[in-house]
């Protein structure tokens, strides 16, 4: 048996087109763009690289992009002035600041003073408390964009385990929750679980987000299993690779996402799904 593709970067294309198709439509109707401001705080490399992605995918769409390229000793009053004014703008739906920061700079602190409703990555404490009580608003990208990769396997997710691996803020702890509320039973593990093959072998949906290349072997994946691998991990070649042993649970898993092409666009989708939802439901 080989694994079937779960092709993220076509799923993305296409939700980007259906969102360019509204976009035209709402300035058809003498509708205004919705507008993303996106805050970049330094010069780390990958951080250029995730931002300049994001606009691109603004235009793409025909959103407003504003940039905020910011040196890497900006302070965090300027920071927290320059959210102020982009929580006042009626013309910014979305607000993003690029994480990592600066050490000197506190995130949850910046992250908290985003307005919740222009709160489009899904990381103020309101949003991950309103998905925790079952009535999403903003969900977080990269889980909300994996949801939306299982459901294009067609699989009726009531009833199977998920196991997650990796507990952080902006994946595994939102993504056990967006699972839960799929009705799924879900496991969570972390750097401190004891037996993770035992758990991985038996999850019939395993979402790998640890950040460890080939942390999950291919041998202890359930036959057909559903295989969301979010690590992004850069080899020596410059290439990069997930935390799953691709080539070992190809022939197991039922279906799989490849690094890349699978989440990573699917994030990137999403936030332009989320500023297109807080335009239309939460400002107009
Ligand atoms: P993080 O470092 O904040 O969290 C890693 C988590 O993995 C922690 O909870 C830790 O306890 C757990 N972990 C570490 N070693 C483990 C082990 N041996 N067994 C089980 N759990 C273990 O990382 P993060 O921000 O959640 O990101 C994880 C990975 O996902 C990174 O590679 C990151 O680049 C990638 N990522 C990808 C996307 C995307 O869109 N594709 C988005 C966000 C993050």
């Amino acid at each position: 048996m080989t694994a079937q593709l779960i092709d993220g970067k076509a799923i993305a294309a296409s939700l980007r087109q259906q969102i360019a198709l509204r976009v035209a439509e709402r300035r058809q109707q003498g509708l205004r763009a919705p507008g993303l401001a996106v805050i970049l705080v330094g010069s780390d490399p990958a951080s250029q690289v995730y931002v300049s992605h994001k606009r691109k995918d603004c235009e793409e769409v025909g959103f407003l992009s504003q940039a905020y390229d910011l040196p890497v000793n900006t302070e965090q009053a300027e920071l927290m002035a320059l959210i102020d004014r982009l929580n006042e703008d009626p013309a910014i739906d979305g607000i993003l600041v690029q994480l990592p920061l600066p050490a000197h700079l506190d995130a949850s602190l910046l992250l908290e003073r985003i307005r919740p409703d222009k709160d489009v990555d899904g990381f103020h404490p309101y949003n991950i408390g309103r998905l925790a009580q079952r009535m999403p608003l903003l969900r977080p990208c990269t889980p909300k964009g994996i949801m939306t990769l299982l459901q294009s396997t067609g699989a009726d997710l009531y009833g199977m385990h998920a196991v997650v691996v990796g507990a952080s803020n902006i994946v595994g702890r939102p993504m056990a929750m967006e699972l839960l509320l799929a009705g799924c039973t879900v496991t969570v593990t972390h750097r401190f679980t004891k037996d993770l093959p035992m758990h991985v072998g038996q999850a019939d949906i395993v979402v790998v987000a640890a950040g460890k290349t080939g942390l999950v072997k291919g041998e202890w994946i359930k036959e057909g299993a559903i295989v969301i691998d979010v690590g992004i991990n850069r080899q020596d070649d410059g290439k990069l690779i997930g935390d799953v042993v691709y080539e070992t649970a190809l022939p197991r898993a039922g279906w799989i996402t490849p690094v890349p092409g699978g989440v990573g666009p699917m994030t990137r989708a999403c936030l332009l799904e989320n500023t297109l939802h807080a335009a239309e439901h939460l400002h107009d």
